[in-house]
Parts: C-alpha cells; sequence; structure tokens
C-alpha cells in the first residue's frame, strides 16, 4: 500500500479548536501578521515546527513513572547510554538539554577562532554555535538542493569536489572537523546517501579530519536510503543506521526530533581527549554526567523514543503521511519543492503568490492567510527571514527561494488533518489573487522574523 494508515490507535487526546475567521481576524491584527505572537490554543493544525511536538506513547509514558531522580547514576541514564551506544556504536554518550548543547559543547572544545566548519547545509542554531567561535560554517552541498524542481533522490549529500577544494584552499589544519546533516533540515529535509557519507569519510581520511553527523533525523535519512539506495533495500532501518553512524566519529542530536520526545539530545563521539574535556564543560554548564541538562524521567522517555522511531511501520507511516499531503497538493498544480522530503512540505511562494514582489513578503502574506482562512500555523522560510541589507549600497538582497514551510509533528495528525491541510491549501491557490503583501513596521537587529510586526498593503 502506497500510504499505509496509522500503526497506532488513539489512547488520549488533547481537544483542539476551530476559531471563527472573525476571530483569526482579530488574533492576526494584533499579532501584527507575525504568527509566532498567536496564543498556541488559537491555533487549529500546527505546522509550525516538528521539534519538540511528537505525541509520546504508552511505552515512553509508563517510562517516564520509572524515572530514578538520583542526582548521580540514575538507572535511567544507564538504560539512555546503552540504547545510544547500541544504535550509534560511538564510545562516549554524553546528555544534554536539546541539540544545540551538544553543538556548544562539541564546538568549544574542537573549534578554534579562524577555523572553517564545512557541511552540507548547516542549520541555523549549528551555523550560530560555530560562528560564536568565531569560526566560519560553509555550506557545501550539492548544487540540485538549491532547485526545487530537481527530482535527484539524495538532495542533501555532499558536493566532494566542492569539500576537497575547501580543504585545499584552507589548508587541513585550519577544519577541525567536517559535519553532514541527516536529513539536511535547512535544504528541505533531503536525505544524504550512504555511498555519499562512505565518500566523505574516504576524503576526509586523507586529510585525518574527523567527521561528526548532526543526527536529529537519522531514521528519517535512514528510511530514505531503504528506500531509494540500490543494496539497501532488504537491510533493516537499525543495521542501516548502524552503518551510516561507523563512517562518523561522532554525532550531536536533538531528541526533539527523531527521539519523538519533547526536550533533550546528547553529543556522542569516540575520542577519549575531546569527550573528557566535554563532560569537564557540561558540569559546568548543563550538569552532572550522569543527567546532562533532563530529569532522570526525561532520559527514559529519550531511550524509548529512540528504540521506536526505528520501528518501519512507524517510518512507513511517517514519511508517508508527508508524502501525501505534498502529492494531494502536486496533483492539484500547488507549487511545492520535490521531491517532498522527510519532516515537511515547502510551499513555492514565488510562484504561489507571483503577484506579490519579494520586498513585500509573498512567503509571509501566504502564511497570514493560511492562518487567517483556514486556522493553519505554518511558518516562513523567505525574505523576512533572511534578507538583508548590502552594507555598501543600502539595497535589499533577497533570498533565491521564498518559502513556506509545514513541518509535520510525529504522531500527532491524522490522514484526515492531512486532508483538511490539503483542502485548504487548495482553496486558497485557487483564490490567491485576493491575498495581499505586507511591509514591516518593527523589525529587531537581528532574526527579525521572530518578533516583526508588519501590516498589509492597501
Ligand atoms: C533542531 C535542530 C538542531 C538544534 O536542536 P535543538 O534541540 O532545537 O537545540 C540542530 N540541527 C538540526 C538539523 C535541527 O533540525
Amino acid at each position: 500500500m502506497q500510504f499505509p494508515a496509522e500503526p497506532f490507535k488513539i489512547k488520549v487526546v488533547e481537544r483542539i479548536r476551530k476559531t471563527t475567521r472573525e476571530e483569526r481576524d482579530e488574533l492576526i491584527r494584533k499579532a501584527g501578521y507575525n504568527v509566532f505572537n498567536i496564543p498556541a490554543e488559537s491555533i487549529y493544525i500546527d505546522l509550525l515546527t516538528d521539534s519538540g511536538t511528537a505525541a509520546m506513547s504508552d511505552n515512553q509514558w509508563a517510562g517516564m513513572m520509572l524515572g530514578d531522580e538520583s542526582y548521580a547514576g540514575s538507572r535511567n541514564y544507564y538504560h539512555f547510554e546503552s540504547t545510544v551506544k547500541d544504535i550509534t556504536g560511538f564510545r562516549h554518550v554524553v546528555p544534554t538539554h536539546q541539540g544545540r548543547m551538544a553543538e556548544n559543547l562539541l564546538f568549544s572544545v574542537a573549534v578554534k577562532p579562524g577555523d572553517v566548519v564545512p557541511n552540507n547545509i548547516h542549520f541555523d542554531t549549528t551555523r550560530a554555535n560555530v560562528e560564536h567561535k568565531e569560526a566560519k560554517a560553509v555550506d557545501l552541498v550539492i548544487d540540485e538542493a538549491y532547485d526545487p524542481e530537481s527530482e535527484h533522490p539524495f538532495k542533501g549529500n555532499m558536493d566532494l569536489e566542492k569539500l576537497r577544494r575547501t580543504i585545499e584552499e584552507v589548508g587541513p589544519e585550519r577544519v577541525p572537523l567536517v559535519m553532514l546533516t541527516v536529513t539536511n533540515n535547512s535544504g528541505g529535509g533531503q536525505p544524504v546517501s550512504m555511498a555519499n557519507v562512505r565518500q566523505v569519510r574516504e576524503l576526509l581520511d586523507s586529510y585525518g579530519i574527523p567527521l561528526f553527523l548532526d543526527a536529529c533525523r537519522f531514521a528519517e535519512n535512514c528510511y530514505f536510503i531503504k528506500e531509494r539506495e540500490p543494496g539497501y533495500e532488504s537491510k533493516s532501518v537499525a543495521e542501516i543506521a548502524r552503518e551510516l553512524f561507523s563512517y562518523a566519529d561522532g554525532c550531536t542530536m536533538s531528541a526533539k526530533k527523531d527521539g519523538l520526545v519533547n526536550i533533550g539530545g546528547f553529543l556522542a563521539l569516540n575520542d577519549d581527549t575531546w569527550a573528557e574535556k566535554v563532560t569537564h564543560l557540561l558540569i559546568l554548564v548543563e550538569g552532572f554526567p550522569t543527567y546532562g541538562g533532563l530529569a532522570g524521567r526525561d532520559l527514559e522517555a529519550v531511550a524509548r523514543g529512540l528504540r521506536e522511531v526505528l520501528d518501519e511501520d512507524y517510518l512507513r507511516f511517517r514519511i508517508g503521511q508527508v508524502r501525501y499531503l505534498g502529492q494531494l497538493l502536486d496533483e492539484a498544480g500547488v507549487p511545492i519543492v520535490k521531491p517532498v522530503g522527510g519532516h515537511a512540505i515547502y510551499i513555492d511562494a514565488k510562484r504561489f503568490l507571483p503577484h506579490i514582489p519579494q520586498a513585500q513578503f509573498p512567503g509571509q502574506a501566504l502564511v497570514v492567510a493560511l492562518y487567517r482562512e483556514y486556522g493553519i500555523r505554518a511558518v516562513e522560510i523567505g525574505s523576512l527571514m533572511f534578507a538583508k541589507k548590502d552594507p555598501e549600497t543600502g539595497e535589499e538582497i533577497y533570498p533565491d527561494l521564498e518559502l513556506v514551510r509545514l513541518a509535520i509533528p510525529r504522531r500527532v495528525y491524522t490522514t484526515m488533518h492531512m486532508n483538511y491541510v490539503a483542502e485548504s491549501i487548495i482553496e486558497l491557490y485557487r483564490n490567491r489573487d485576493r491575498i495581499r503583501g505586507l511591509r514591516i513596521v518593527y523589525e529587531a537587529p537581528m532574526l527579525r522574523h521572530f518578533t516583526a510586526r508588519l501590516e498589509e498593503i492597501q
């Protein structure tokens, strides 16, 4: 079956309410046309992010009742540690409260000012943590990643030639590590192939540079490998994951994604010296090494979530559900980025709203319309987030892509919810001429999209 039904049944429900259009019109105006300012209770279907929004299983909730809150040596830590070691094969496991702390700890011991850290595409927090160490974060993904119509099966792959050239130009001694984000979140949740990881490893071996995975969505990436890469059809996702991690020297992880929990993360690595330094820092900024920034019960939920995420019935449903929404939209002619990635659909707002120039934020205009008309919250990844003034000419520089992301929380919404989302967007697409552009009335000096206030252009 192309789109399997939910491989779970529902034991606990959370009420959601669809507000009226009048209420939403009032709310969006008060929010300065910025959906980050809208109380979540006034949202019907919330597709702002897949991070920390998963529904935990009965097994995870049962595990939480077995939380051992001892300061040192909690039994849940040992369960967590053995689970991570078993899945990844890395020798040291450091619990953190979420992914960015794992990045911060790793870069604190590994990266010096003036260094260069390549990645396929750095996630925002990864880039910010590299730059915080006064190093440079460079994106070396293959060119196909920037073409929304390219159907390349592994659009998250690292461009090996760009990587080799970068290392040669800056010198291997200034590249303390290379990262690969699986799946590539900032590039549309696109997977990296096993062959690519292997080739990156071989290249780095010739320079003695370590490889780290940003493993937030490792299970989704491994499922794509099973589906698309010859030779992996009959391997289990757990076996594929073990091979994937075997090419790396460590990983950073936000368990808020493929850990199927609402908070948690870790750094796992092989190098004894780095592990020792990281542990000293961990005690300073997070907590004792057997809890990091987490309660014992949280560690138990992560340990159980990491097993559940490798369940192939779950992954088939998960990847299928996202693809199902993409297919409904694509068949109706709604312009989306293809192929559909692991955790989200990206609408191409430039093609959806050709009558709105980039200076009037077509992506954000679409986000506003989706909320006001249908109570759906999406997020703009376009000029509101990325446009910058040229420091010399003062001219606005706009990003190439103007996208609206619909991130699908794990195990939270049903197929009927996906139908509702698709029907809403298709109806909006038919009435797209009525959508108007926006102008900014307030913006912060950095990361303006979180707090900006806008108004509609009449
Ligand atoms: C979410 C995410 C992070 C950061 O994790 P947090 O738990 O939000 O701190 C890092 N990398 C990628 C690819 C992510 O998706």
